[in-house]
């Protein structure tokens, strides 16, 4: 067991903007080396409390093309490899997803994530989505998130001049285990596009999925990769398998573990947002509510192509921990009224696949 010392110097090196060593993240991480989890929780949210306070950012995200992707990424549904049984689609209209960032701003979203499946954009559609991102942003107070996959530095600056907030980018897992999960492109196709955004002076967004036979060594490695590369936003996700995927089997994954590796990441990143995200519901079960110490954000109304937790649930279980959903809405109205509760809900933990309704409700 820990002295209290050890916790406290943990809080201090990571708010005095220190890197953490090696061997105090392998004590984070790692549960039999005597490091409790509610006094680390504790000193994670000392950094999280210095530059969010209790503030919980809300994030919706669009799946605004399904499917149909040429690329082999062993953990998604839309990937050419993949048999799961999702709903496919072409891009959406303009007004389709015009009407989906209206939604956003109306449920109390703070940003809104507009995900176009595929390698990466042409030139035309670069200009496609520079549009959107002008309409919305002269739209809706909100801020705008797109990932689209692979781009380079002249796509990047289109859509920085187009007034776009971040660019999400997953790198997902190490370099040393990237082969292992996709052989159509290499980690250092996606860290050239982080690059590449980063130099035109949009924020970063890129995140992992745990839980695809990654090492904790790999979890450390890319929470500095992260801070090396001043990414302001790192989506935590957790492996949820889908039946056909190549990744089709559930991580052996306990929730101790799982909130370990938020509570690195933020100390590692003290300003960044951190995302508890896909995955949540699954591997975090009656732990779910201690992510919010770590972690600053979350997703509401699912993920992709998984359904997600109740919305009424998440904002209570929000409040009554004692913190607040960043918004400029009464919260109350945050909620589904009466007689209008066909949100994409799962009560269950368990990976339930979107519908067409969930994914389009614009339509
Ligand atoms: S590139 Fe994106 S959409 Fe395509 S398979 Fe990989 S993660 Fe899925």
């Amino acid at each position: 067991m820990m002295e209290k010392e050890f916790y406290c110097e943990l809080t201090l090196q990571s708010m005095q903007g220190k890197l953490l060593s090696d061997e105090l993240c392998m004590q984070i991480l790692n549960s039999s080396s005597g490091t409790e989890l509610l006094p680390l929780l504790d000193a994670a949210y000392q950094v999280r409390k210095k530059y969010f306070g209790n503030e919980v950012q809300l994030h919706m995200i669009n799946n605004a093309q399904n499917g149909y992707c040429p690329e082999d990424c062993n953990y998604c549904s839309q990937a050419n490899s993949s048999n799961a049984d999702i709903e496919k689609y072409t891009l959406k209209s303009d007004k389709e997803i015009i009407d989906e960032a209206e939604r956003a701003y109306e449920s109390g979203a703070f940003r809104y994530c507009m995900v176009f499946a595929g390698r990466g954009p042409s030139k035309k559609r670069v200009e496609h989505l520079a549009q959107l991102v002008r309409h919305i942003k002269a739209l809706f107070p909100i801020q705008v998130c797109i990932s689209a996959g692979l781009m380079d530095k002249e796509d990047a600056q289109v859509l920085k001049h187009a007034g776009l907030d971040r660019l999400n980018h997953n790198i997902n897992t190490s370099e040393t285990n990237y082969p292992n999960i996709c052989t159509t492109h290499t980690y250092a196709d996606r860290i050239n596009t982080l690059q590449a955004a980063e130099q035109v002076g949009i924020e970063l967004c890129s995140g992992i999925i745990v839980g695809m036979g990654e090492k904790t060594e790999d979890l450390i490695e890319l929470a500095k990769t992260f801070r090396e590369l001043g990414v302001s936003s790192i989506p935590i996700n957790y492996l949820i398998p889908f039946e056909g995927n190549v990744l089709s089997q559930t991580p052996e994954l306990n929730p101790e573990y799982c909130l370990r590796i938020l509570a690195l990441y933020r100390l590692v990143n003290p300003d960044a947002d951190i995302r508890v995200a896909a995955g949540r519901e699954l591997h975090l079960r009656s732990m779910e509510v201690m992510a919010l110490y770590p972690a600053n954000s979350l997703f509401i109304d699912g993920y992709l192509n998984s359904k997600g937790g109740n919305r009424e649930r998440v904002i209570r279980m929000i409040e009554d921990a004692g913190f607040v959903v960043k918004t400029d809405k009464d919260v109350k109205d945050l909620l589904p009224s009466e007689g209008n509760r066909q949100l994409p809900v799962i009560d269950n933990h368990e990976n339930v696949i979107k519908d067409i309704n969930d994914l389009r409700p614009r339509l």
